[in-house]
């Protein structure tokens, strides 16, 4: 057990925090948003995210978590302080490091004793040592003399999931320089020991290329399939069964094999579009990831055209009723961070459309998304009420509920009958059954 501060109390921030503490650690969170840390003292859990609301009111109950706005007297009471901040992309792609350099220069200005300083925001390679400079800096600047270590810690948790991801990792990575380190981080993550999780210690910059390296691959995969997807809408072939029998070879495996409208989220297409540019600042070029980032813009106008070529060409959205069915960027989540469907949403509004829209979890962000870009959008107050006297249907959000709908009793209430299901969940022959003219992806 060690005494834990978590700098950044967001998606991987408050997880990480409240799971460190559910571990037996006792973990200060500081977030400098003074609402967000209010409203979890009062226990209000500002993401969606099955399970952490009990974790978090176990762990506050057990006095082994707490939030604060100080940064400065948690890091005093700490062994480690993990930087969890955001790390937003820069105009030219790459990766912004204020918000870290802002914490690690706060932790330079207040660390009194050994500090483990952990890094698990993703950042590029060579962060790291750029953190260790700045904490030195400030200890120069106060003629300090305080022995402190940089560890790389990268996270693998998705949102949705985030819980479960956190605390049975299919891995746990590492990076470290020093042994005094080492163990501090094997003190925070000793149930990880105890259940065999694998468990990987490397040098820091490794740490940092596998997070960029997952993720690209990640969306590497998807956007292959998605291309995959629309060479089977013209070759006759069907993208859920190529998907499936090429998924089912161990060597490329199930996951991400799912073709729609595209990658999306906080991570993927920052993430890319990073580690392209840190190749390029190296004199190198990463031609697979910049084609797949190329690809998954491609994704999301080919799906307009669709809806637009589905409803009679050009001009054709104009004036239509849309009853719009998801707009996180995936289930499970209320984040709408580079969602594609609110790209969608966007671009069908610029096209003159009128949007009737339905998320289970988060109308609330998108409607303050909406409202910044002036654009007016119905916020079903459920599922059917979308549908009321709609053009077209558009499945954009995987949602258990989205998949579940009665078709019959939708195609009743629509003006006419079309659906465009880009997550492909129905089938064709039960779509057309239910009276749907019936477009998908790659089928
Ligand atoms: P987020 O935007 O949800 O949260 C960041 C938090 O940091 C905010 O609450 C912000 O107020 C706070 N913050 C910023 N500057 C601060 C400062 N100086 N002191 C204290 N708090 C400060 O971000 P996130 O989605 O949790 O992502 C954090 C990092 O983790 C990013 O680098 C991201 O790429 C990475 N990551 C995210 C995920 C994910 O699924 N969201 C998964 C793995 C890794």
């Amino acid at each position: 057990m060690i005494n834990v501060t978590v700098a950044g109390v967001g998606y991987v921030g408050l997880v990480s925090g409240s799971c460190l503490a559910d571990f037996g650690n006792n973990v200060i969170c500081v977030d400098k948003d003074m609402r967000k840390v209010e409203a979890l003292r009062g226990g209000a859990i500002p993401i969606y995210e099955p399970g952490l609301d009990e974790i978090v009111a176990r762990n506050i109950g057990e006095g082994r978590l707490s939030f604060e706005t100080g940064l400065p007297d948690a890091v005093r009471k700490s062994d480690a302080v993990f930087i969890a901040v955001g790390t937003p992309p820069k105009d030219d792609g790459s990766a912004n490091l204020a918000y870290v350099e802002e914490v690690a220069r706060e932790i330079g200005r207040a660390v009194e004793k050994y500090t483990v300083v952990v890094d698990k925001s993703t950042v590029p390679v060579g962060s790291g040592q750029q953190v260790k400079a700045w904490i030195q800096e400030e200890l120069d600047r106060r003629g300090a003399d305080v022995p402190f270590d940089v560890v790389s810690n990268p996270e693998f948790l998705r949102e949705g999931t985030a819980v479960y991801d956190f605390t049975h990792p299919d891995r746990v990575i590492v990076g470290a320089e020093s042994d005094r380190a080492r163990k501090i981080m094997k003190s925070a993550y000793r149930p990880f020991h105890l259940s065999e999780t694998p468990y990987i210690e490397t040098t820091l910059e490794s740490a940092e290329m596998i997070k960029y390296a997952s993720n690209a691959f990640l969306a590497v995969k998807i956007s292959f399939i998605n291309e995959i997807a629309a060479l089977c809408e013209k070759a006759g072939a069907d993208v859920e069964e190529v998907a499936l029998g090429m998924g089912l070879d161990k060597r490329i495996g199930r996951d991400f094999l799912k073709a729609g409208p595209g990658y999306g989220g906080s991570c993927f297409p920052k993430d890319t579009m990073a580690i392209a540019s840190l190749a390029r600042q190296h004199g190198e070029r990463l031609s697979i990831i910049e084609a797949t980032i190329e690809a998954n813009r491609k994704q999301r106008r080919k799906m307009l055209e669709k809806i637009e070529r589905g409803l009679g060409g050009v001009g054709s959205i104009n004036g239509k009723v849309f009853a719009v069915m998801g707009l996180a960027f995936k289930n499970n989540i209320n984040d709408i961070r580079e969602s594609p469907a609110i790209a969608i949403c966007e671009k069908l509004a610029e096209a003159g459309a009128v949007l009737r829209v339905w998320d289970p979890a988060a109308q609330k962000e998108a409607a303050g998304h909406f409202a910044c870009r002036g654009a007016s959008v119905y916020f079903a107050k459920n599922e059917y009420d979308t549908f009321e006297n709609a053009d077209a249907f558009v499945l954009l959000t995987e949602w258990s509920q989205a998949g579940n709908l009665d078709l019959e009793k939708i195609a009743s209430l629509m003006k006419s009958p079309v659906f465009f299901d880009l997550r492909n969940m129905y089938k064709r022959s039960e779509a057309e059954a239910a009276g749907f003219r019936y477009f998908s992806v790659g089928r």
